[in-house]
Protein backbone atom coordinates (compact mmCIF):
# COMPACT_ATOMS: atom_id res chain seq x y z
CA UNK A 1 0.00 0.00 0.00
CA UNK A 2 2.87 2.53 1.05
CA UNK A 3 4.55 1.61 -2.03
CA UNK A 4 1.74 1.93 -3.86
CA UNK A 5 1.29 5.18 -2.37
CA UNK A 6 5.03 6.01 -2.97
CA UNK A 7 4.67 4.78 -6.59
CA UNK A 8 1.83 6.85 -7.31
CA UNK A 9 2.92 10.12 -5.71
CA UNK A 10 6.28 9.78 -7.85
CA UNK A 11 5.00 8.96 -10.93
CA UNK A 12 2.48 12.33 -10.00
CA UNK A 13 5.35 14.27 -8.95
CA UNK A 14 7.57 13.27 -12.24
CA UNK A 15 4.36 14.17 -13.97
CA UNK A 16 4.10 17.55 -12.24
CA UNK A 17 7.90 18.26 -12.81
CA UNK A 18 7.74 17.51 -16.56
CA UNK A 19 4.74 20.18 -17.13
CA UNK A 20 5.93 22.63 -15.32
CA UNK A 21 9.37 22.06 -17.33
CA UNK A 22 7.48 22.14 -20.56
CA UNK A 23 5.16 25.08 -19.69
CA UNK A 24 8.48 26.66 -18.79
CA UNK A 25 9.89 26.18 -21.84
CA UNK A 26 6.79 27.00 -23.63
CA UNK A 27 6.74 30.25 -22.03
CA UNK A 28 10.56 31.13 -22.78
CA UNK A 29 9.56 30.36 -26.30
CA UNK A 30 6.09 31.59 -27.08
CA UNK A 31 5.95 34.59 -24.78
CA UNK A 32 3.21 36.97 -26.94
CA UNK A 33 4.95 40.41 -27.67
CA UNK A 34 2.62 43.18 -26.51
CA UNK A 35 5.16 45.28 -29.37
CA UNK A 36 2.04 47.24 -30.86
CA UNK A 37 4.19 48.65 -33.47
CA UNK A 38 5.36 45.50 -34.33
CA UNK A 39 1.68 44.36 -34.49
CA UNK A 40 0.35 47.36 -36.71
CA UNK A 41 2.85 46.57 -39.18
CA UNK A 42 1.62 43.09 -39.54
CA UNK A 43 -2.02 44.80 -39.58
CA UNK A 44 -0.98 47.71 -42.21
CA UNK A 45 0.26 44.34 -44.85
CA UNK A 46 -2.99 42.45 -43.77
CA UNK A 47 -5.83 41.65 -46.63
CA UNK A 48 -8.16 39.69 -44.91
CA UNK A 49 -8.29 40.10 -41.25
CA UNK A 50 -10.79 38.02 -38.80
CA UNK A 51 -12.25 39.64 -35.44
CA UNK A 52 -13.35 37.39 -32.84
CA UNK A 53 -15.49 38.52 -30.31
CA UNK A 54 -16.87 37.60 -27.04
CA UNK A 55 -18.35 38.59 -23.88
CA UNK A 56 -16.04 41.26 -22.96
CA UNK A 57 -16.43 43.19 -25.65
CA UNK A 58 -20.25 43.71 -24.94
CA UNK A 59 -19.23 43.73 -21.17
CA UNK A 60 -17.35 47.06 -21.48
CA UNK A 61 -20.70 48.67 -22.47
CA UNK A 62 -21.98 47.22 -19.41
CA UNK A 63 -23.96 44.29 -21.06
CA UNK A 64 -24.89 41.63 -18.27
CA UNK A 65 -24.07 38.00 -19.30
CA UNK A 66 -25.39 36.62 -16.18
CA UNK A 67 -22.61 34.01 -16.08
CA UNK A 68 -20.28 33.76 -13.47
CA UNK A 69 -19.50 35.36 -9.75
CA UNK A 70 -22.74 37.68 -9.43
CA UNK A 71 -24.20 36.86 -12.65
CA UNK A 72 -27.52 36.03 -12.09
CA UNK A 73 -31.26 36.90 -13.00
CA UNK A 74 -33.46 36.19 -10.24
CA UNK A 75 -32.11 33.63 -8.90
CA UNK A 76 -30.96 31.63 -12.24
CA UNK A 77 -28.06 31.98 -14.68
CA UNK A 78 -27.93 32.03 -18.21
CA UNK A 79 -26.98 28.25 -18.29
CA UNK A 80 -29.91 27.35 -16.48
CA UNK A 81 -32.34 29.30 -18.60
CA UNK A 82 -30.94 29.26 -21.91
CA UNK A 83 -31.60 25.69 -22.60
CA UNK A 84 -34.36 23.92 -24.55
CA UNK A 85 -35.35 22.43 -21.52
CA UNK A 86 -35.59 25.26 -19.92
CA UNK A 87 -37.73 26.56 -22.83
CA UNK A 88 -40.40 23.35 -22.60
CA UNK A 89 -40.28 23.10 -18.83
CA UNK A 90 -41.55 27.14 -18.52
CA UNK A 91 -41.57 28.73 -21.45
CA UNK A 92 -42.77 32.09 -19.73
CA UNK A 93 -40.07 32.33 -17.25
CA UNK A 94 -37.89 31.89 -20.00
CA UNK A 95 -39.16 34.63 -22.35
CA UNK A 96 -39.44 36.75 -19.47
CA UNK A 97 -35.63 36.81 -19.69
CA UNK A 98 -35.61 37.20 -22.81
CA UNK A 99 -37.65 40.06 -22.64
CA UNK A 100 -35.17 41.80 -20.07
CA UNK A 101 -32.21 41.05 -22.11
CA UNK A 102 -33.71 42.67 -25.32
CA UNK A 103 -35.04 46.04 -23.16
CA UNK A 104 -31.85 46.27 -21.35
CA UNK A 105 -29.97 46.44 -24.75
CA UNK A 106 -31.92 49.90 -25.24
CA UNK A 107 -30.19 51.44 -22.63
CA UNK A 108 -26.69 50.46 -23.64
CA UNK A 109 -24.47 51.89 -26.60
CA UNK A 110 -21.45 50.46 -28.88
CA UNK A 111 -18.40 51.52 -26.75
CA UNK A 112 -15.54 52.33 -28.67
CA UNK A 113 -13.91 49.09 -29.16
CA UNK A 114 -16.92 48.28 -31.65
CA UNK A 115 -16.75 51.50 -33.18
CA UNK A 116 -12.92 50.58 -33.43
CA UNK A 117 -13.71 47.98 -35.15
CA UNK A 118 -16.69 49.26 -37.24
CA UNK A 119 -14.40 51.87 -38.59
CA UNK A 120 -11.66 50.09 -39.57
CA UNK A 121 -13.72 47.61 -41.79
CA UNK A 122 -15.16 50.55 -43.49
CA UNK A 123 -12.02 52.16 -44.07
CA UNK A 124 -10.20 49.08 -45.06
CA UNK A 125 -12.97 48.07 -47.38
CA UNK A 126 -12.08 51.06 -49.91
CA UNK A 127 -8.92 50.00 -49.69
CA UNK A 128 -9.88 45.79 -51.16
CA UNK A 129 -9.32 44.48 -47.86
CA UNK A 130 -11.92 42.77 -46.06
CA UNK A 131 -12.67 42.38 -41.92
CA UNK A 132 -15.04 40.02 -40.84
CA UNK A 133 -16.10 40.00 -37.27
CA UNK A 134 -17.00 36.66 -35.65
CA UNK A 135 -18.85 36.90 -32.92
CA UNK A 136 -20.43 35.25 -29.64
CA UNK A 137 -22.35 38.50 -28.88
CA UNK A 138 -25.81 38.32 -29.37
CA UNK A 139 -26.85 41.66 -28.41
CA UNK A 140 -25.89 43.41 -32.14
CA UNK A 141 -23.49 46.43 -30.97
CA UNK A 142 -21.13 45.13 -33.56
CA UNK A 143 -24.22 46.21 -35.63
CA UNK A 144 -25.40 49.46 -33.94
CA UNK A 145 -21.85 50.47 -34.29
CA UNK A 146 -21.98 49.98 -38.09
CA UNK A 147 -20.16 46.68 -38.88
CA UNK A 148 -21.41 44.84 -41.74
CA UNK A 149 -19.24 42.31 -42.11
CA UNK A 150 -21.01 40.18 -39.35
CA UNK A 151 -20.88 36.22 -38.30
CA UNK A 152 -22.96 36.04 -35.29
CA UNK A 153 -22.27 32.74 -34.25
CA UNK A 154 -24.72 32.18 -31.16
CA UNK A 155 -27.56 34.22 -32.79
CA UNK A 156 -29.37 37.54 -32.14
CA UNK A 157 -31.56 38.52 -28.85
CA UNK A 158 -33.23 40.47 -31.55
CA UNK A 159 -33.88 37.43 -34.07
CA UNK A 160 -37.43 34.45 -33.27
CA UNK A 161 -37.80 31.40 -34.49
CA UNK A 162 -41.14 29.99 -34.85
CA UNK A 163 -40.87 25.99 -33.15
CA UNK A 164 -43.69 25.28 -35.67
CA UNK A 165 -43.06 26.12 -38.80
CA UNK A 166 -38.90 27.31 -38.18
CA UNK A 167 -39.30 30.76 -39.75
CA UNK A 168 -36.82 32.97 -38.73
CA UNK A 169 -37.28 36.92 -38.49
CA UNK A 170 -36.03 40.49 -37.47
CA UNK A 171 -37.80 41.71 -34.33
CA UNK A 172 -37.12 44.88 -33.10
CA UNK A 173 -40.92 45.41 -30.61
CA UNK A 174 -40.45 46.56 -27.51
CA UNK A 175 -42.50 44.66 -25.61
CA UNK A 176 -42.01 41.75 -27.98
CA UNK A 177 -46.02 40.69 -27.02
CA UNK A 178 -48.50 42.67 -24.87
CA UNK A 179 -47.94 39.85 -22.26
CA UNK A 180 -44.47 40.23 -21.60
CA UNK A 181 -44.80 44.49 -21.19
CA UNK A 182 -43.42 45.59 -17.54
CA UNK A 183 -42.07 41.88 -16.74
CA UNK A 184 -39.17 40.32 -16.58
CA UNK A 185 -37.48 42.23 -13.59
CA UNK A 186 -34.40 40.28 -12.59
CA UNK A 187 -34.78 41.18 -8.84
CA UNK A 188 -34.78 37.47 -6.78
CA UNK A 189 -37.54 38.32 -5.08
CA UNK A 190 -40.18 38.38 -8.42
CA UNK A 191 -42.50 36.05 -8.96
CA UNK A 192 -42.82 33.70 -12.33
CA UNK A 193 -45.41 36.10 -14.36
CA UNK A 194 -46.64 32.30 -15.76
CA UNK A 195 -47.60 34.03 -18.80
CA UNK A 196 -50.12 31.42 -20.54
CA UNK A 197 -48.34 30.11 -23.56
CA UNK A 198 -51.37 31.61 -26.18
CA UNK A 199 -50.03 34.86 -25.11
CA UNK A 200 -46.75 34.36 -25.38
CA UNK A 201 -44.73 35.65 -28.78
CA UNK A 202 -46.47 34.24 -31.76
CA UNK A 203 -45.56 33.36 -35.53
CA UNK A 204 -47.10 35.69 -37.40
CA UNK A 205 -46.56 33.68 -40.65
CA UNK A 206 -50.16 33.03 -42.39
CA UNK A 207 -52.34 30.31 -40.97
CA UNK A 208 -48.97 29.53 -38.41
CA UNK A 209 -49.47 31.13 -34.96
CA UNK A 210 -46.68 28.47 -33.35
CA UNK A 211 -45.10 29.53 -30.69
CA UNK A 212 -41.76 31.79 -30.83
CA UNK A 213 -38.53 31.61 -29.03
CA UNK A 214 -35.74 33.34 -29.51
CA UNK A 215 -32.93 32.64 -32.37
CA UNK A 216 -29.96 31.80 -30.11
CA UNK A 217 -27.89 28.93 -29.72
CA UNK A 218 -28.90 27.68 -26.32
CA UNK A 219 -26.72 25.18 -24.16
CA UNK A 220 -26.59 21.78 -26.07
CA UNK A 221 -27.23 23.23 -29.19
CA UNK A 222 -25.31 23.17 -32.33
CA UNK A 223 -24.36 26.36 -33.96
CA UNK A 224 -26.20 26.79 -37.90
CA UNK A 225 -23.64 24.93 -40.25
CA UNK A 226 -23.89 27.29 -42.89
CA UNK A 227 -22.44 30.30 -39.95
CA UNK A 228 -19.99 27.64 -38.93
CA UNK A 229 -19.07 27.10 -42.60
CA UNK A 230 -18.46 30.32 -43.55
CA UNK A 231 -16.60 31.38 -40.17
CA UNK A 232 -14.33 28.65 -41.31
CA UNK A 233 -14.01 29.84 -44.91
CA UNK A 234 -12.59 33.71 -43.21
CA UNK A 235 -10.36 31.72 -41.05
CA UNK A 236 -8.99 29.88 -43.49
CA UNK A 237 -8.18 32.29 -45.86
CA UNK A 238 -7.45 35.06 -43.26
CA UNK A 239 -3.86 36.87 -43.03
CA UNK A 240 -4.37 38.07 -39.42
CA UNK A 241 -6.89 37.24 -36.25
CA UNK A 242 -7.54 39.64 -33.64
CA UNK A 243 -9.40 37.88 -30.37
CA UNK A 244 -11.24 40.07 -28.18
CA UNK A 245 -12.39 39.92 -25.35
CA UNK A 246 -13.08 36.16 -25.14
CA UNK A 247 -11.79 34.25 -22.30
CA UNK A 248 -11.10 30.85 -25.07
CA UNK A 249 -13.41 29.13 -23.29
CA UNK A 250 -16.21 28.98 -24.80
CA UNK A 251 -15.81 26.13 -27.74
CA UNK A 252 -16.04 25.61 -30.56
CA UNK A 253 -14.87 29.39 -30.69
CA UNK A 254 -11.88 28.57 -28.42
CA UNK A 255 -10.62 26.84 -31.74
CA UNK A 256 -10.77 29.07 -33.94
CA UNK A 257 -7.91 31.58 -33.06
CA UNK A 258 -5.64 28.40 -31.85
CA UNK A 259 -6.62 26.76 -35.44
CA UNK A 260 -5.34 30.15 -36.99
CA UNK A 261 -2.45 30.46 -34.99
CA UNK A 262 -1.26 26.84 -35.95
CA UNK A 263 -1.23 28.04 -39.82
CA UNK A 264 1.30 30.68 -38.79
CA UNK A 265 -1.07 33.49 -39.45
CA UNK A 266 -0.39 36.12 -36.63
CA UNK A 267 -3.11 36.14 -33.88
CA UNK A 268 -3.16 39.21 -31.58
CA UNK A 269 -5.41 38.97 -28.84
CA UNK A 270 -6.84 42.33 -26.80
CA UNK A 271 -8.43 40.80 -23.40
CA UNK A 272 -8.58 41.68 -19.56
CA UNK A 273 -6.68 38.90 -18.36
CA UNK A 274 -4.48 35.58 -19.95
CA UNK A 275 -6.35 32.84 -21.18
CA UNK A 276 -5.84 29.88 -21.72
CA UNK A 277 -4.80 29.96 -25.11
CA UNK A 278 -2.35 33.16 -24.49
CA UNK A 279 0.87 31.66 -25.29
CA UNK A 280 -0.44 30.22 -28.52
CA UNK A 281 -0.55 33.94 -30.13
CA UNK A 282 1.85 36.30 -30.95
CA UNK A 283 0.86 39.29 -29.65
CA UNK A 284 -1.13 40.05 -26.40
CA UNK A 285 -2.52 43.23 -25.27
CA UNK A 286 -3.56 43.70 -21.77
CA UNK A 287 -6.38 45.53 -20.46
CA UNK A 288 -9.84 46.67 -21.60
CA UNK A 289 -10.41 46.53 -25.20
CA UNK A 290 -11.87 50.17 -25.69
CA UNK A 291 -8.89 51.18 -24.61
CA UNK A 292 -6.29 49.04 -26.51
CA UNK A 293 -8.08 48.23 -29.92
CA UNK A 294 -8.47 51.74 -31.19
CA UNK A 295 -4.98 52.59 -30.72
CA UNK A 296 -4.26 49.56 -32.44
CA UNK A 297 -6.76 49.68 -35.21
CA UNK A 298 -6.25 53.17 -36.46
CA UNK A 299 -5.40 54.25 -40.25
CA UNK A 300 -1.55 53.43 -40.21
CA UNK A 301 0.91 55.76 -41.63
CA UNK A 302 0.50 53.20 -44.84
CA UNK A 303 -2.06 53.28 -46.20
CA UNK A 304 -3.90 56.02 -47.95
CA UNK A 305 -5.24 59.52 -46.68
CA UNK A 306 -7.82 59.08 -49.16
CA UNK A 307 -8.63 56.20 -50.53
CA UNK A 308 -10.77 56.92 -53.77
CA UNK A 309 -12.16 54.38 -56.11
CA UNK A 310 -8.85 55.15 -57.61
CA UNK A 311 -6.55 53.58 -55.60
CA UNK A 312 -7.90 50.57 -55.44
CA UNK A 313 -6.10 48.53 -58.05
CA UNK A 314 -2.74 49.88 -56.97
CA UNK A 315 -3.30 49.06 -53.30
CA UNK A 316 -4.51 45.63 -54.28
CA UNK A 317 -1.23 44.87 -55.98
CA UNK A 318 0.87 45.82 -53.45
CA UNK A 319 -0.70 44.49 -50.36
CA UNK A 320 -0.69 41.07 -52.69
CA UNK A 321 3.12 41.13 -53.35
CA UNK A 322 3.75 41.95 -49.47
CA UNK A 323 2.23 38.84 -48.70
CA UNK A 324 3.98 37.11 -51.23
CA UNK A 325 7.06 37.96 -49.75
CA UNK A 326 6.37 36.99 -46.22
ZN1 LIG B 1 -44.53 29.66 -37.72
Amino acid sequence: MILRQFTCRALITSQLYARIKRQQHFKEMAQPSSDLAAFRKIFSEANSIAIITGAGVSAESGVPTFRGEGGYWRKWQAQQLATPEAFSRNPSRVWEFYHYRREVMRTKDPNPAHLAIAKCEERLSKQGRTVTIITQNIDELHHRAGSKNILEIHGSLFQTRCMSCGHEAANYKSPICAALEGKGAPDPKTDDAEIPVQYLPRCEQTGCHGLLRPAVVWFGETLDSDILTRAEQVLDSCDLCLVVGTSSVVYPAAMFAPQVAARGVPVAEFNMENTPATQRFKFHFHGPCGTTLPPALECHESEPSNTGGLYLPIIRVLNMSSVEKN
